[in-house]
């Protein structure tokens, strides 16, 4: 297969919005448009659900959660009550796109990918993301790449701690730090690394969004007009634009750039307490008596009486206590299929505190993965379409609650994120059609001249381009 451009650059930018890039509410952020003037832009369906972990793990592999068995940021490993585990690098089995590029004799160059610590050797190097320890020192492959990196540029930053916080004005100062933090990396790699594949993403946009939206977002319904961060969107977009038009004057003309993000993002409007509502409706038993909330981990759960529990989280995860499957089952084998029938009609016919149906969404991991590999859930809940964060705290009078259990945030994920790419990517000059996630890694490999391996979901979209 011939190579369509030499190089690819893909820009990640975890949780954009396509509303505040090209859509009806953009800033003036002349790089990001410039470039989808002159090539395209559409936007980007993420992966159910639309978190960033797995959702960088399923652009980069081109598989969906349950192929890679990972299901969110916790996953359980086993059929027992255990607490779930922190997903990390060594849970993605499916080769990722740089793997392929490597087996194929290419180089490439990764910074700050989430879901990819620990570093796992590649043909290129690699910066981990998110989930890093701030004190590790094997953030890097090779793993002397981590000292070179301290002595041109200072500490390598992976995230903002305790973005969840009411001390805005210091959270906003340490979120421009880190995106120059992340760029001065992205740069110094660009021009000192030999590559053909060089993968960045920021993280701040996701922390932005999460602890500024209502400041931002005269929509969201705890907006106050003339507070003193309206302007905070602004101003990290414009500078996260700037950062880009300096990254992009560094690559050559004949480099196929891709812009793209995990999820989008939208208001978050309150929470649904839905372990509360599991115990209210009878399926979960706690013999805590519950006289203040407390998180369900902490309680004391009578599994022998209990059907069903759940995590929260931007999207809930159910999952049903089957004999013999969980260690204290109370729901037969072949009763699952019946149970998960009426807790989805149940769910979905929920109405909130006016009445109106909630329009909460169920689906059903068997029938949205290939195959679903490692311990899944019965059950993902998506409250309200996204509206509603799911609480997994227990203890409430309300199954309806107005502030985030696990601290302050204003924005949940949504399903459309960004997708940008320059011309010479493009195969066609009509506008491009909306895209899915799982086209990212199809498209890299088909533009540097590598098989997709029939693995991966999506299709190029140079293919979907002459279809
Ligand atoms: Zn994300």
């Amino acid at each position: 297969m011939p190579r369509r451009v030499e190089r690819v650059l893909v820009i990640g930018l975890d949780c954009a919005t396509p509303r505040f890039i090209f859509g009806r509410d953009a800033f003036n952020l002349p790089n990001l448009q410039g470039l989808a003037e002159a090539g395209g832009w559409t936007s980007l369906r993420s992966c159910d659900p639309p978190i960033t972990v797995p959702a960088w793990a399923c652009m980069t592999t081109g598989c969906d959660p349950g192929v890679l068995g990972c299901y969110g940021f916790r996953n359980r490993v086993d059929q027992s009550y255990a607490p779930l585990q922190t997903a990390d690098s060594t849970n993605i089995r499916e080769p990722r796109v740089w793997d392929l590029l490597g087996e194929a004799g290419l180089t490439s160059v990764c910074v700050g990918i989430p879901q990819t610590y620990p570093p796992t050797p590649l043909n290129g190097c690699l910066v981990s993301g998110i989930l890093t320890p701030q004190d590790s020192t094997s953030f890097t492959y090779p793993k002397s790449l981590a000292a070179e990196l301290e002595e041109a540029i200072g500490p390598v930053e992976f995230d903002i701690a305790e973005y969840r916080t009411d001390d805005k004005q210091a959270l906003l100062k340490r979120l421009h730090q880190f995106l120059h933090n992340r760029f001065d990396v992205a740069e110094y790699l660009i021009q000192s690394k030999p590559w053909e594949f060089f993968m960045m993403v920021d993280m701040g946009l996701d922390r932005l969004h999460h602890a500024f939206w209502k400041c931002c977002d005269p929509d969201h319904p705890k907006y106050v007009a003339g507070n003193p961060y309206e302007q905070a969107f602004e101003q990290y977009y414009t500078a996260l634009d700037d950062r880009i038009g300096a990254l992009l004057r560094l690559v050559p003309d004949d480099t196929g750039v891709l812009v793209v993000s995990d999820h989008g993002a939208r208001a978050l409007e309150g929470g649904l307490c839905i372990n509360q509502w599991l115990i209210d409706e009878g399926y979960l038993v706690v013999e805590d008596d519950l006289l203040e909330t407390k998180r369900l981990e902490d309680c004391v759960i009578d599994w022998d009486r209990t059907t069903a529990w759940a995590t929260g989280g931007y999207v809930s995860r159910v999952y049903l206590n089957v004999v013999d499957r969980e260690p204290n089952g109370t729901v037969p084998f072949d009763e699952i299929e019946s149970f998960r029938n009426i807790l989805t009609t149940r769910l979905a016919d929920l109405e909130g505190p006016d009445g109106h149906s909630l329009g909460n969404i169920v689906q059903l991991p068997d029938q949205t993965y290939r195959e679903c590999k490692g311990i899944p859930p019965d059950l993902l809940v998506y409250c309200s379409g996204l509206r509603l964060r799911a609480i997994g705290s227990v203890g409430y009078d309300s199954i309806f609650v107005a502030e985030n259990d696990t601290g302050p945030d204003d924005a949940n994920h949504d399903f459309d994120g960004v997708f940008a790419a320059t011309k010479n990517v493009l195969v066609a000059d009509a506008p491009l059609e909306p895209m899915n996630i799982f086209d990212v890694a199809p498209t890299v490999l088909d533009l540097l001249g590598v098989a997709i391996p029939e693995t991966m979901h999506g299709n190029s979209i140079a293919a979907s381009a002459a279809a």
